[in-house]
């Protein structure tokens, strides 16, 4: 198929200095959590964005020097030229592909603890270090002799991206993550010298990397500046007026702008609080100031809204970290008419928490992400099938979904059989809670795949039973059948039930997504610490409930941290009126109210509600499955060659990990996978002993 002609626009070439990108598809830096540590994964992970049609792919942030790094996260070094070979495998895999490889050079001065290195953090002035986590450092102050050493030790660093083949290479000033940022912001430098003080001062050390990278390697590679519009904080911080009037001191010097917002939760804000093109407001108006491109984010799905972009004069270059994780071949099928098929972000976060955990990045909709290297993994290719055997998938969950789709593609003859009326499994119940309609892009991508695939076909109002699953004579049957949340409150504070009076109204978020909700006061137990409880608390306002929120962890959705939403998610519920009772777990449920402990020293209180809501631990829906394997012996005359049970139904986890367990099961149902050691490449580190 051809393109549409009104995408056009979105494939002409843009010279970027003394470079030219072949189309307007950016992939912006973005962290992988593999870096130093798993670079030929880091590597062809990269390449694939290439192959899938980018036009430029980046590099997540490159440490630059080693007094300053951010352990515990994994980003790539560029310490020194021993780091240079994944990096020089990098541009030669992107370049094999007609696209331009960028490289983003960090020296995050007070944003890293060194607790590597021992060194002692490098800032603007005398602060503690500005961490997720708040260590017990401190950044000391740059004296002029620093500063001179950051320049050298960042000129050569790009020296070494130019040796390693980069086309464009980064000062960082976005995120709170780079130091030229901390020095331009009036909250981190106090200084009073040339370096602090007005604007034309703070600015100072950001012009002079720019133009120490123009002069080191400005005659091959163009230099981008990577600045962010706002720290979303008011006039204390960094806000757009100012960032205008720092990039109209130094408009023309770099050869391109890349614009984000900052921290780097406002900039990658996840789909329950930021629509596509959210960040629109930001960077309209910026190509006024500069004739140079400007890249701009905005979790960008749909090439309408690209084009858009484009048109309206906003963004010269569209760029993507997300929708290139969740499709790394997202321009390859605008190009090729095929945009029906992008697989769509949804907004998750779930790629952030790779990062975030300091494990390779895995994506929800994506289950190659972070597999291309160690497995072998491609988005867009699948073997044929190994087997002349048809798959019996029981539950249309993203699990069964996704299990039906790539054995689908593999040519296998697939039923997909669903007990409900409608497919999706959780994905449907959880998409019409509040802020995650979004997520039904995971059901949708695949209902579209599977409706091109002739040999699947999908049955609904079909809850199997053992016998007819034995009856049926498939060779092949995979059980992805779901979980169910607990009653009995069982999950990380109580190992036993907690004790329920007669009387008491006691419900789970099941009840809740099949039916209405309760009325009057609300406890709601959240013991799971992801978004659930905090979405169900704000179904629960919606429906004119009082709600109170208990929970022994700190803070509300404690693990929403890795997908840099816990702020937001505290704010709206405290906006919202929830009552938020941290440190405490219910003790006792009775028809008018409830006991709770705190954790530390066990005292108790009691508080009165109408019903308690407790989103706890789940149940896997696993009774079909063992019934089939408890019947092993039948399996022989029925034809069944093999019974697996995948995702929740194995175990309750993520909706990633859903579509990851069906992915890999259409990927391994005829091949041989080693139990006693792993079933992937992975990287060692050399080993050099004395
Ligand atoms: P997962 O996340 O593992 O995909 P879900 O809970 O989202 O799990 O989906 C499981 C699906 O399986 C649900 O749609 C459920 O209705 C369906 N299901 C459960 N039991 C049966 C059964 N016996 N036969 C067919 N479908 C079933
Ligand atoms: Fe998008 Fe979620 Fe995949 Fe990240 S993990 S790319 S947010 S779908």
């Amino acid at each position: 198929m051809a393109r549409e002609p009104r995408y056009d626009i979105l494939f002409e070439p843009i010279p970027i200095g003394p470079v030219t990108a072949p189309n307007r598809f950016y992939q912006v830096p973005h962290c992988n959590g593999m870096g130093y540590r798993d670079p030929s994964g880091m590597v062809e992970l990269r390449r694939i964005k290439a192959e899938g049609g980018w036009g430029v792919v980046c590099t997540e942030q490159a440490e630059i020097h080693h007094t300053s790094e951010i352990t515990p996260f994994i980003e790539i070094r560029l310490w020194d030229d021993r780091d240079l070979p994944p990096l020089v495998a990098m541009c030669e895999a992107v370049h094999g592909h007609g696209a331009l490889a960028g490289i983003e050079l960090a020296y995050n001065g007070m944003n890293g603890p060194n607790f590597y290195t021992r060194e002692i953090p490098l800032g603007p002035s005398d602060m503690p270090i500005i961490t997720f986590t708040n260590d017990p450092v401190q950044a000391r102050a740059m004296d002029r002799e620093d500063i001179a050493n950051l320049r050298r030790w960042h000129r050569n660093a790009a020296l070494r991206a130019k040796k390693a083949g980069f086309d464009i290479v980064y000062v960082y000033a976005a995120h709170g993550f780079g130091a030229p940022q901390h020095f331009l912001s009036r909250r981190y430098n106090r200084r009073s010298d040339e370096y602090g003080g007005s604007l034309e001062n703070r600015a100072r050390l950001l012009r002079e990397l720019i133009e120490d990278t123009k002069d080191a390697v400005g005659d091959a590679c163009a230099i981008a500046v990577r600045i962010s519009m706002d720290e979303m904080i008011g006039a204390a911080g960094l806000h757009r007026e100012e960032v205008e009037d720092v990039i109209g001191l130094m408009a023309e010097l770099p050869d391109l702008w890349d614009l984000t917002l900052s921290g780097w939760d406002n900039d990658s804000r996840s789909s329950r609080f930021a629509d596509e093109g959210a960040q629109q407001p930001f960077v309209a108006g910026i190509k006024k100031i500069t004739t140079k491109p400007v890249v701009g984010v905005g979790r960008f799905t749909s090439p309408d809204a690209m084009a858009a972009m484009v048109r309206k004069g906003v963004l010269d270059l569209i760029g993507a970290a997300r929708p290139s994780i969740a499709d790394p071949f997202l321009p390859r099928k605008i190009e090729e008419g095929r945009q029906d098929e992008i697989r769509e972000c949804i907004g998750c976060n779930i790629c952030v928490t790779g990062d975030m955990t300091m494990s390779p990045i895995r994506c929800t909709q994506n289950p190659t992400m972070g597999e291309e290297w160690r497995r072998g993994w491609h988005p867009e290719r699948i073997a044929g099938k190994g087997s002349a055997g048809r798959v019996l998938v029981v539950g249309a969950g993203p699990a069964g979904l996704e299990a039906a789709r790539a054995l689908g593609k593999r040519g296998y003859a697939v039923t997909l059989a669903e007990a409900r009326h409608e497919p999706g499994g959780r994905i449907t119940r959880e998409c019409r809670l509040p802020g995650l309609a979004a997520w039904a892009r995971v059901r949708d991508y695949r209902l579209q795949q599977l409706n091109d695939l002739p040999n699947v076909e999908l049955y609904y109002d079909s809850a199997l039973s053992c016998d007819q699953i034995l009856g049926f004579g498939y060779e092949y049957i995979a059980v992805a059948t779901g979980s169910r949340w607990r009653r009995d409150g069982l999950a990380r504070f109580h190992q036993a039930a907690i004790p329920v009076a007669e009387g008491a109204t006691v419900l789970t978020p099941d009840d809740l997504m099949d039916g209405a909700p309760p009325r009057g006061h609300v406890v709601l137990f959240d013991d799971d610490h992801y978004y659930m409880g905090s979405v169900l608390a704000e179904l629960l306002v919606a429906a004119d409930c009082t709600v109170t929120l208990v929970t022994p962890a700190a803070e509300v959705a404690g693990w929403t941290q890795n997908t840099l939403e816990q702020a937001a998610i505290q704010r709206r519920l405290l906006e919202l009126g929830v009552d938020i009772v941290p440190h405490r777990a219910l003790t006792r449920i009775a028809p008018d109210g409830v006991a709770t402990a705190c954790v530390f020293t066990g005292g108790t209180d009691a508080r009165s509600c109408d019903a308690v809501l407790l989103v706890t631990a789940r149940q896997p829906e696993d009774a079909l499955y063992l019934e089939l394997r408890d019947r092993r012996g039948d399996w022989a005359a029925a034809g069944v060659e093999s019974v697996a049970v995948i995702g929740d139904a194995r175990a309750p986890g993520l909706i990633a990990a859903a579509v990851y367990a069906g992915h890999r099961y259409a990927r391994e149902l005829d091949a041989e996978v080693p139990v006693d050691e792993p079933p992937f490449r992975r990287e060692i580190a050399q080993f050099r002993g004395t």
